[in-house]
Order: C-alpha cells, then sequence, then structure tokens
C-alpha cells in the first residue's frame, strides 16, 4: 500500500496549515507516521488520494451515520443549493429539523440551532447559569464538551493523545468555575455541593465517547438526575455524539433519563456544521430573543446544513437501524476479544450501540484513569495494520469506532480478517 500523494500533500499542508490539519485529533501524533489525505467517500467506504480504499469506521468522527453520500440526503442538498445558500433570515426547513428534534427528545419543547457541538455546549452552560442564576459547572474528568474555554480541562481524548493536561491559552479565570467530578462516582459530585451553593449544574456525556467509550454504570446517570434536583440544579446532556447515534432520541432514551438540557451536533447535520441546544419552555424562555441571555449566528440554521439535517434524521428513522447496530457491534466485540485471546493479547472491549472501543488493557475501564492506562503503543501498531488492511479507524486509543447503517456482512468480513492480521501483528512487535 502507497501512501505517496498523501505524503506530498501533508508536507506541502505543513506551509500554511498548522500540523496540515484543521483539527488536531485528524494528525497521526499518537500513532505516529503522517495523517491521510481523503479524496472522496461513497456509502462504508473512503478513498484516499492514493486510490486506497478503507472501510470507513471513522465517518467523521459521528457524523455520517447513514454512510457517506446517501441518495436521499445528497438529493436534498442540491435541491436546496438551487435556492441559495444563505440568507441571514428564517426559513420553513428550520422549523421542521426543530420539530424531528424536539418529538425525539421529550425534554425539549424548543430547540436553537448553532454551528457546531462546541458552540451547542458553550450556549447550553450559559443556559445553565442564565436559568439558576449560579456560576458553577461541574464536569467529569475525561468527558470532552468542544474547545471553549471553561470546559478545557481534563478534557478527554484530542488532549490524552496528546498528552495535554489541559490548554495553554485558557487563564484561570476562564475555569475558576468548573469543578472536576469522577464519572461513574455519585460521590464525587455530592462532595462539591456540600461545599457550595453556587452550583448551576453537571454536564455529562450520558455515554462517555471521548476517553474512550465508557458506560455509565448501574444507574449513575437516574441518581445523578434525582440528587441534581433535591439541589435545584441542572443536568445538561451533551449528546453531541450520542444524540440520534445511541438511539433516535440519544442516550436519555436508553437510559430512562431526561436532561434539562440537550446538547446535540454530529450526526443532526448529516455532514454539515450543525450544533443544537434545547431544553423545556421554562428554561428556553431565558434565550434571546425571548430572554436575556444572548446567543446568535450569522449563520446559524444555514439552509444546505438543514437539508442535509432533515434527510439524514427522516431517513435515519425509517431505517431505525439501532437494533443492526447492537447485532453488529456485539459481534464486532466477540470477534476482537476472541481474536485478541488466540494471539494472547490483553483486550478489553466497551461498546453501545454503534460505538465500540477496544482498549489495549487488562480488566475493565468504567473512568478516564482506567481508560488511560491502555497501552497506546499496542494500538499504534494495531491502526497501522488495520489502514494497511483496509479498514480505517480513528488514530487514538481514546476515540471510539463509529459504524453506519451502511454497512454489510462484506465489510464485515473485511474487517475481520484485517483484525485478525493486526492483532497477529500486535502479538509479534510486544
Ligand atoms: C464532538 C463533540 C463535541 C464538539 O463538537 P464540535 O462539532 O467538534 O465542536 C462536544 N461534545 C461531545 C460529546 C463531542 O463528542
Amino acid at each position: 500500500m502507497k501512501f505517496e500523494k498523501s505524503q506530498k500533500l501533508y508536507e506541502k499542508g505543513l506551509v500554511h496549515l498548522v500540523g496540515a490539519v484543521n483539527s488536531p485529533v485528524r494528525a497521526f501524533s499518537s500513532v505516529g507516521g503522517n495523517p491521510l489525505f481523503i479524496k472522496k467517500a461513497k456509502g462504508t467506504k473512503i478513498t484516499d488520494v492514493d486510490g486506497n480504499e478503507y472501510v470507513d469506521l471513522v465517518l467523521s468522527y459521528g457524523p455520517m451515520i447513514l454512510g457517506h453520500r446517501h441518495k436521499k440526503v445528497q438529493k436534498a442538498i442540491s435541491k436546496a443549493l438551487k435556492k441559495g445558500y444563505s440568507f441571514g433570515a428564517s426559513t420553513k426547513n428550520e422549523i421542521k429539523l426543530a420539530k424531528i428534534v424536539c418529538d425525539a427528545f421529550p425534554g425539549m419543547d424548543k430547540v436553537r440551532f448553532v454551528n457546531s457541538g462546541t458552540e451547542a455546549v458553550l450556549s447550553g452552560i450559559r443556559l445553565a447559569r442564565a436559568f439558576t442564576g449560579k456560576d458553577k459547572i461541574i464536569k467529569f474528568s475525561g468527558c470532552y464538551h468542544g474547545h471553549q474555554d471553561a470546559l478545557l480541562v481534563a478534557a478527554g481524548s484530542g488532549l490524552a493523545t496528546l498528552s495535554l493536561p489541559g490548554s495553554k491559552g485558557v487563564p484561570e479565570g476562564a475555569v475558576k468555575n468548573t469543578l472536576i467530578a469522577g464519572f461513574n462516582n455519585l460521590e464525587s459530585v455530592k462532595k462539591h455541593f456540600e461545599n457550595d451553593d453556587n452550583i448551576a449544574g453537571v454536564i455529562i456525556e450520558p455515554i462517555a465517547g471521548n476517553m474512550g467509550v465508557v458506560i455509565p454504570q448501574d444507574n449513575f446517570l437516574v441518581e445523578l438526575k434525582a440528587y441534581l434536583e433535591t439541589k435545584g440544579a441542572l443536568l445538561i446532556a451533551d449528546e453531541v455524539m450520542t444524540g440520534f447515534r445511541s438511539k433516535f432520541g440519544g442516550a436519555q432514551e436508553i437510559l430512562g433519563v431526561e436532561a434539562d438540557i440537550t446538547c446535540l451536533g454530529k450526526v443532526i447535520g448529516g455532514g454539515f456544521p450543525v450544533g443544537a441546544y434545547g431544553a423545556r419552555n421554562e428554561i428556553m424562555q431565558e434565550v434571546a430573543p425571548l430572554g436575556g441571555m444572548y446567543q446568535a449566528g450569522t449563520l446559524s440554521g444555514n439552509p444546505i446544513a438543514m437539508a442535509s439535517g432533515i434527510a439524514t434524521l427522516k431517513e435515519l428513522k425509517k431505517q431505525n437501524p439501532y437494533a443492526e447496530f447492537e447485532e453488529f457491534s456485539s459481534i464486532l466485540e466477540v470477534i476482537l476479544l476472541e481474536t485478541a485471546k488466540k494471539y494472547d493479547v490483553d483486550l478489553v472491549v466497551n461498546r453501545f450501540g454503534s460505538m465500540v472501543n477496544p482498549f489495549f488493557r487488562k480488566g475493565e475501564v468504567t473512568n478516564f484513569e482506567e481508560a488511560q492506562e491502555s497501552d497506546t503503543k499496542k494500538f499504534a501498531v494495531f491502526f497501522w495494520e488495520m489502514i494497511k488492511n483496509g479498514v480505517f479507524l480513528p488514530p487514538s486509543q481514546f476515540e471510539s469506532w463509529f459504524l453506519s447503517s451502511a454497512l454489510t456482512k462484506k465489510d464485515l468480513e473485511k474487517i475481520t480478517k484485517a483484525i485478525d492480521l493486526a492483532m497477529r501483528k500486535v502479538a509479534d512487535s510486544f
């Protein structure tokens, strides 16, 4: 397999782009080597500029849940393109997408569209503060909520991959209202409340995906929500990754919890930049122009992005692929574990619906600390061997593999073969 053209573009890219990427997770920092440059994608396959074709388990880090360029989505986008790109005024499709979203999440009476997950969360946090009149926010170690200053501490995969504790350029003042708790550790949340009556709410990835996939244990979410109610604090669900992916109604639908504020992104735009935050009327009442919390966006509710989002969510709802996701990912789990056993490699698999994450370590992963004990060197070897055998994975031990509803038995065969070769390579290398 040749990567000559990718290599050339990478060198060219270094001149005017930082690290030749526009998001650090796309750099191959933790797996070594240089990032691939992509030419095109269709269905379950993605093709790099050297013409190498891969089964795509990155899916743009989640958004492409139907696979690439689904016919219906492409048609909707083409149609929208003919009418104009941006108007600075409302369109019918914004109302349409809002209804789809609010119908899917019972806790949302109203929604505001923004342009990214980062924007959705920073607005959601502002809203929690506006509504409660309190300043502090608790976040969980290892959860990532976008790159806004206030939440860029103990923030999971991107930073963990680069071994950064937090980010340079974030002033102390920006994080002084951010408190850290341990995922799956309700006591660590309670402790903060015992010492503080200025806490607006708790933000969580209900199923964590950014420290690798980590599942809430027992009734963690339900108990957390019940506890917060006794404190008059809000539960902010960051479902940027899990919204429409874990289930149409997100992780909340599965876990049986209704968040006070929900933040969405990724799948909601079907590959275009869309984020959203929403809540019940009483809370959304705070947002301008109804209330005094300001939040705005020149391109928010962009007509092309709305068309893509509507077409994606409609098709997704129709396909209802969640049982298939569960089946596919359970097969993948068994294959990973059996292959690891065959070659005597320590491996544990966390998965939830269409998110699958093998960790190269012994013993379970229930929080960030345990995730970080994984052997990233083994992952790097595994990663490159998967690439060489035609499977495109996120270049980090701490990122989920994403499934699309377009995956076929043939894709699974290819993935299975690659896993066998990659696991053998890991066993031979250590
Ligand atoms: C991806 C992600 C974000 C950030 O979304 P962007 O669109 O990259 O800004 C926030 N929260 C979670 C849980 C995410 O997975």
